[in-house]
This record gives C-alpha cells, structure tokens and sequence, in this order.
C-alpha cells in the first residue's frame, strides 16, 4: 500500500530508541537502559493517559530535544522513517514551548523542526509540514497560535491543543481558536480520547475544530444499532454531516487504557462504516510501538476492514490535510 498520509503524528512520541540512546549519552542524561530494544519496551510498558503516566514518557524525550541540532535531527529522522512506511504526505505535531529550556526561543524551535523537515524532504521526498501544539493545562496558548500563524511561511499549517484533557476543555482556550479560525492555519483538537464526549462537543461547537484528534467518543452522541451508529446529538450530527475528520489512533487508544477500548471492540471501522470521516493514525510510533501500516493491518485483522474500506480511508485522509487546503 502506498502513498499513505498521516494527520497525527507528534514528533515527540515518534523518536528512534537509537537516536534517544546517542543524544542522552552527549547530554549526560541518565535513561532506564541503553539497550535499544529495551528502552523501546520501557517506552511501551505502563503507559496511560488515565493516570497521566504517558506524559512521564514525554519528559524524557522532551528533555533531550532542547537545542536546534537534536529538533533537526528528529525532525528529519522522522521524514525518514514514514517515508520507508510508504508514507507520500503528512503532518507531524509537537509543542513548541516545552523545547525552550536551554535557552531556544519559541521561533528558534519552530525554524529548527521546519530545516529538519525540509532536510527530509530533500533526501527522502513526500511532503511533510508541522502542526503546532498548545498545552492545555498552560496558559499559552494565544502565544502559540500566533507563532504558528506568523510560521506559515515556514511550512507550519495547523493549531493543536494536546495534553491532559480532563479539567482542560477545548474552550478554555477559545482566545487562541479564534484567532486560528481567522487565519489560514487549520484547527485540529485533541478531544475524546481520555475524556467523554462533552469535549468533543465543545471542541466542535464553541472552538470550531476543523478535525478532532482522537474523536471516536462521538460514539455517545449516537445510537448504536447493531451495523452502525446513527447520530442523535447536534454534535454528532454536526460531525456526521459536515464531515469532520476523525483522527483515530487504535493502538494509542487500546494502550493508554483511558477508556476500555482494545483491538477487538474499537468502534474506528464501524464509525467509517456509518459514514463518518475517520483516518487512521498512529499517534505516537515510539509509545505505542506502531506505525500507519500497522494501524491498517490492526483495522484489518481484528475490525475487519475490507479493501473498498482501506481505500476510503487513503482518500479521507489525503483529503483532510491542512496543506492540501
Ligand atoms: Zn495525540
């Protein structure tokens, strides 16, 4: 299967063990093991976003991209790495106010990821832009969606909010989705994948996300008959009718234990099937240990995605990317 796109994919949960292992060794950064396929499992092992447990994982690769050469290198490795995973087009995510602690500014972060990314796309083609997170639980946010909308230029093309999600609601910063949804950068937030469906409703209908990072809790807006699931909401009806993509990512799902989906039950091929746009995603290659053809394989062994449906899946995704807007 080729030419794949990616929507959600943070470039801080996608890092190679091997290149954790170098990095942490110049910075004197002390890691759980150097044995790649060991640190590979430590990052797998015990990760949930209930107990916020997953962002224990991040501190560690956030703390090694700190200084513009470690951003660059990670950035094109990540071009690197989708392209060998057939991958013609995507977007790569991270949030550039936790990069600052030796001394880049915000700017400095952004151009750094843009270089490596254009480095990767010099030597590996495709097309490959970033999004730029905001942390909810900070106070920020207006902060980073004006610096990706003065970064447009450098390749970023949207606005995310990420990070814990309960107490954090999408509209507590409605300032900074404002200000994104008068600009030419595209609106994606992280709502339902820990949290219930009232995020998702206000994602969608106060903060005017374009897509929903996660998203499959729009299930509770519906009612299940059995085939399919029929919107009963205006949330999920909004949803349903205005095609708003879905950015499912099974393994992270099945993995964080946030709720009690697991590869057997995940509603993401049921929700296509009733017609909602949805795109496979891995969400974090390095935490939930996956990659996009992964995620294809899983849809297909244990939801049984069918070829017309894995073909529907390329076309919402290539047709939901900010850079194709
Ligand atoms: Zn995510």
């Amino acid at each position: 299967m080729t030419n794949k796109s990616v929507l959600h994919d943070h470039l801080d949960g996608g890092l190679r063990a091997k290149t954790i292992i170098e990095l942490a060794s110049n910075l004197q950064i002390k890691l759980p093991t150097d044995d790649e396929n060991l640190l590979e499992d430590w990052f797998f092992e015990n990760i949930s976003s209930r107990q916020n447990q997953v962002f224990n994982k991040f501190e560690l690769t956030i703390s090694i991209m700190q200084d513009s050469e470690s951003l660059q290198r990670i950035a094109y490795e990540a071009v690197e790495d989708l392209r060998k995973d057939q991958i013609a087009e995507g977007e790569l995510r991270y949030a550039p106010m936790q990069h600052l602690r030796k001394g880049l500014s915000p700017q400095d972060v952004v151009e750094s990821v843009s270089t490596g990314l254009k480095e990767g796309m010099k030597d590996f083609g495709g097309q490959f832009n970033p999004i730029l997170c905001a942390m909810r639980q900070n106070e920020d946010s207006l902060e980073v969606a004006n610096l990706a909308i003065s970064n447009y230029s450098n390749g970023v093309v949207g606005f995310d909010l990420a990070g814990p999600e309960f107490g954090h609601p999408p509209s507590k910063h409605i300032e900074a989705c404002k200000k994104i949804k008068n600009s030419n950068i595209g609106l994606t937030i992280h709502a339902g994948e820990a949290a219930d469906f009232s995020y998702i409703e206000d994602a969608i209908m106060n903060c005017n996300a374009q897509r929903i990072g996660h998203g499959w809790q729009v299930i509770d807006g519906c009612i299940d008959t059995g085939d399919i699931y029929t919107p009963n909401t205006d949330t999920a009806r909004y949803i349903f009718e205005n095609q708003v993509p879905l950015e499912i990512c099974i393994s992270s799902n099945v993995k964080s234990g946030a709720s009690n989906v697991n590869l057997e039950n995940h509603p993401a091929v049921k929700l296509l099937r009733s017609g909602f746009k949805v795109t496979l995603n891995p969400d974090n290659r390095l935490m939930a240990s996956t990659s996009l053809s992964r995620e294809f394989r899983l849809a297909r062994e244990h939801l049984g995605l069918s070829k017309d449906e894995e073909s529907k899946l390329l076309i919402n995704a290539v047709n939901s990317l900010f850079s194709r807007e």
